[in-house]
């Protein structure tokens, strides 16, 4: 596999790195596009199947596990797997695309390692863990036991921040968007044509 670069956003459930990757697709002159990644859990209203994940059954998830099928996979939490399909990453890299992933920790550092030359991971730190508990219940798109779920991650996973090359703090989401447009133009700026 080789082509365009890749740039990992990876934080806590809640930190904004979601909005962060979003607003970075919408630079053209980033020539930008977004992994979709393959999940077991169950769809949010408002996703679409192909733009926000390739949603599957957990039996069909575990299939591609079985043919090798992922760059990287995780259970992120219990029963709902997640993972990066290597036909992904080749259909963006083929289109002369760098490959921007919205990822878990685990998923972002395996990627890191897994091409150190061309991958950027970024750590997108929230201003604490009790500001994640109310950014999740305003975002109100799980249950009360599911946010529970992923503020108790939110501590192992903080502590995976040093590990990656670069950290935003999201405390004011307009200077983690400027700092996020700016660490990623100077990491695509030196690609060969
Ligand atoms: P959500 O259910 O809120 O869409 O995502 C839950 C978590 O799974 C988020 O931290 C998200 O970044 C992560 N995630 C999404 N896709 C992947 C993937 O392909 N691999 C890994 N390891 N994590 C992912």
């Amino acid at each position: 596999m080789e082509g365009g670069k890749l740039i990992i956003f990876s934080a806590p459930s809640g930190s904004g790195k979601t909005t962060i990757v979003r607003h970075l697709l919408g630079k053209p002159e980033l020539n930008l596009a977004f992994s979709v990644s393959a999940t077991s859990r169950p769809r949010r209203v408002k996703e679409k199947h192909g733009e926000h994940y390739y949603f599957m059954s957990i039996s069909e998830f575990k299939n591609h596990i079985r043919n090798d099928d992922f760059l990287e996979w995780e259970e992120v939490y219990r029963d709902n797997f997640y993972g990066t399909l290597k036909t992904e990453i080749e259909r963006l890299w083929a289109e002369g695309k760098n490959v921007i992933f919205d990822i878990d920790v685990a998923g972002g550092l395996r990627i890191k390692r897994k091409f150190p030359e061309v991958t950027l991971a970024v750590f997108v730190k929230p201003p604490s863990v009790d500001e994640l508990k109310i950014r999740l219940k305003k975002r109100s798109t799980e249950s009360d036991d599911k946010i529970n779920m992923r503020i108790a991650k939110a501590s192992v996973e903080l502590a995976t921040a040093p590990q990656f090359d670069k950290i935003i703090k999201n405390y004011d989401l307009d200077t983690a968007l400027q700092e996020a447009y700016e660490l990623v133009t100077d990491f695509i700026k030196d690609q060969p044509e």
